[in-house]
């Protein structure tokens, strides 16, 4: 009978899930599904004093967050007598001893494996094969009593108990690989495959930490990122398709994965990247009416909209989230854009200096004839069809014959007063002919002035 597949993320609860973390769970689960296999989770919390109840909460929401949902769970703390019965059975065979030792504090049992001094060989699917001389590791510890199991002993123990078929971990856990097969061996139990993952690493190249920006990923939910694109991003990082594709669902890298083509270079995690593929995903994947929602909410709370009635209008908001949506890569980006009142010019009528109103060297009285010649065309122009073409066709040809930027120029900056905003047709028809036009006549006056 074909074996089935199992794999398993196993965290030490000490912390936030870092997204290094969350890639490491992620090519485990994407391995599992690929072979429809299992992905299970297991707490290592034989840290006593550093592993906390609330980072394991972390740790299930932030998996549960990108839909990573695990085929069994289970805490190593729970688990006290089947590594007692390992440790008795190492003791038994004279594989292990307990050792009496001078420490801090006074005299101490430890339980240290005996170790045989050999060479180690294995193959890492990711990193070829490996020698290693334990020789250099001396008799380590395995437990601090039968009751206190130690890392190495408790993952051996678990991935035989739990039938792990394929240990994928961060590169870092490679040196602790033929301490661990020594006491399988010892033991008597199959060994499973090994990968080891390489580094996330920061744009400088040193190991990604805080003083980076977020990395803990629930930080990346609290932006408003996408739970698939964070997913489609992380996936990217060390591994590629083989092709130049770059935007997948999970169901798509669930297919595409495979252990061969992860790198054994480090990555660099790339904020400017992770935001292009989230931008995608909206794009692609999230309903209009949702992402208007999501706008919506967040633009309600802006303090623009506590003296504005605007607000409220469904329609207005519309067409300003159309215009918002240009300029977005993920949710946050609207806050973001809201504290620096990007767009308080859809409320409140700017102000400004008149000569900003000049195209380069301009002349006042130009400037204010040819918003002069706006204002009667707009004028004409019938409310019910006022909208970016209609008011484009209206305009384009004056503009062009005259100069754009002697037209153009003043027309978009009496609307948004600033020296950046999106196009004056745009503004426009989000302002309605009745503001435009009250805003052109404004800034006409300030000219003649
Ligand atoms: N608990 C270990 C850690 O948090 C992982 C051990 C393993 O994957 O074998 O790094």
């Amino acid at each position: 009978m074909k074996k089935i597949i199992k794999t398993r993320f196993a965290p030490s609860p000490t912390g936030v899930l870092h997204i290094g973390s969350v890639r490491t769970a992620l090519f485990n689960f994407l391995y599992a599904k690929k072979h429809g296999g299992e992905f299970i989770l297991r707490i290592e919390d034989t840290d006593r004093e550093r592993s906390k109840p609330e980072f394991e909460t972390v740790i299930q929401e932030s998996l549960s967050w990108l839909s990573m949902e695990w085929n069994s769970f289970h805490r190593q703390s729970d688990r006290t007598e089947i590594y007692q019965e390992a440790i008795r059975e190492l003791l038994e065979n004279k594989k292990a001893y307990i050792s009496k030792e001078e420490r801090e504090g006074g005299r101490k049992e430890v339980i240290r494996f005996s170790n045989p001094n050999k060479i180690i060989k294995f193959k890492d699917t990711i990193r070829g094969e490996i020698n290693f001389d334990t020789s250099e590791l001396g008799d380590f510890v395995i437990a601090k009593s039968e009751s206190e199991p130690l890392y190495h002993l408790t993952v051996v123990v678990d991935d035989f108990k739990m039938e792990i078929t394929d240990v994928i971990r961060a590169e870092e856990h490679i040196s602790n690989t033929p301490r661990q097969i020594l006491i399988l061996e010892a033991l008597n139990y199959p060994r499973p495959n090994y990968a080891h993952i390489p580094l996330i690493l920061a744009p400088d190249r040193s190991k990604l930490s805080k003083r980076h920006g977020a990395v803990s990923v629930m930080e990346y939910k609290e932006k408003g990122y996408l739970p698939e694109a964070m997913l489609n991003y992380l996936a990217l990082l060390g591994w590629n398709p083989g092709t130049d594709r770059e935007i997948f669902r999970i169901n798509e890298l669930i297919e595409a994965f495979s252990l061969e083509n992860v790198q054994k270079g480090g990555s660099i995690f790339d904020e400017e990247k992770l935001r292009w593929i989230n931008k995608n995903h909206l794009e692609k994947f999230v309903p209009k009416e949702e992402q208007y929602e999501n706008f919506k909410e967040r633009f309600l709370k802006s303090p623009i909209c506590e003296k504005h009635q605007w607000c409220f209008s469904d329609l207005y908001l519309h067409s300003i989230w159309m215009v918002f949506k240009e300029r977005i890569s993920v949710y946050e980006d609207i806050d973001i854009l809201l504290e620096n009142r990007e767009f308080d010019y859809f409320f409140d009528k700017p102000e400004y200096e008149a000569t900003k109103l000049l195209w380069k060297d301009q002349k006042k009285k130009d400037a204010s004839k040819h918003l002069e010649k706006l204002i009667e065309k707009i004028n004409q122009m019938d409310e019910l069809s006022y909208e970016h073409d209609t008011i484009k066709d209206a305009i384009w040809d004056y503009a062009t014959e005259k100069g754009r930027g002697e037209v153009l120029w003043p027309m978009r900056y009496a609307l948004s007063g600033r020296d950046r905003s999106p196009d004056p047709f745009v503004l426009s028809s989000v302002l309605g002919k009745e503001e435009t036009l009250g805003r052109l006549k404004n800034a006409s006056e300030a000219l003649q002035n």
